[in-house]
């Protein structure tokens, strides 16, 4: 199964994405993630990352694109996976659409995860994640037994220097732009599934897995 979360920053892809990954068997990649890996890392491509994440831009396509067919064609995504903050322009969708038609394969699911810009703000003030495995939490909705610890890890918990209020609504901004036009994209490709970001984490699993099936 391979499924696409679609989202604004903070909708919560990343929550439902782990959880989708744990229950089906399959590989969660987040190009995020990917980012911040090479950012601790000190890689060449953990540099250029930077300069653009810090300012809430988009990594370059030319960058994105090829770093993604690369994770995509490792051995553990045979039986799929769960794409998180992948495709985020129609450049990237486009790859990676014509990439699977190359091996006569398509996406499974696109699920958009709904939650308006006000709902955005707050979620992502409040979003910790660890310094070490990238586990995330929220100080409110999601909050850790002990305050700035991770429960799976043990090591600190940090604010995201994207997620600064000042660097918020920009990436809220990126996102409108270049982002949103996939819903529709995905709409015509008849994959695209809507579910409520709204509800608590749990509902909105069990929305999705009512999609995905048992
Ligand atoms: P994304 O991957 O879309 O950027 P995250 O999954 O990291 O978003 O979620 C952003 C923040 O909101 C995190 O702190 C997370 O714990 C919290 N969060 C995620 N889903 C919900 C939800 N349904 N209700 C409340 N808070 C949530
Ligand atoms: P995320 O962890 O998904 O919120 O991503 C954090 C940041 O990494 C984004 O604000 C972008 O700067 C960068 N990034 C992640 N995925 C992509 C992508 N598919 N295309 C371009 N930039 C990306």
């Amino acid at each position: 199964m391979k499924i696409i979360m679609l989202g604004a920053p903070g909708a919560g892809k990343g929550t439902q994405a782990k959880k989708i990954a744990a229950r089906y068997g399959i590989p969660h990649i987040s190009t995020g993630d990917i980012f911040r890996a090479n950012i601790k890392g000190g890689t060449e491509l953990g540099m250029k990352a930077k300069t653009f994440m810090d300012q809430g831009m988009l990594v370059p396509d030319e960058i994105t694109i090829g770093m993604l067919m690369d994770r995509i064609h490792e051995d553990d995504c045979r039986n799929g996976y769960v794409l998180d903050g992948f495709p985020r322009t129609i450049p990237q969708a486009e790859s990676l659409t014509e990439a699977l038609k190359g091996m006569g394969e398509a996406i499974d699911y696109a699920v958009n995860v709904d939650v308006p810009d006000e709902n955005i703000v707050s979620r992502m003030g409040g979003r910790r994640a660890c310094v070490a495995c990238g586990a995330t939490y929220h100080v409110e909705f999601n909050a850790p037994k002990a305050e700035g610890v991770c429960d799976t890890c043990g090591e600190k918990l940090v604010l995201r220097d994207d997620d600064k209020p000042e660097t918020v609504q920009k990436r809220l901004n990126v996102y409108h732009e270049q982002t949103q036009p996939l819903i529709d994209y995905y709409k015509k490709a008849g994959v695209l599934k809507e579910v409520d970001g709204t509800k608590n984490m749990e509902d909105v699993f069990q929305d999705i897995v009512a999609i995905l099936g048992v």
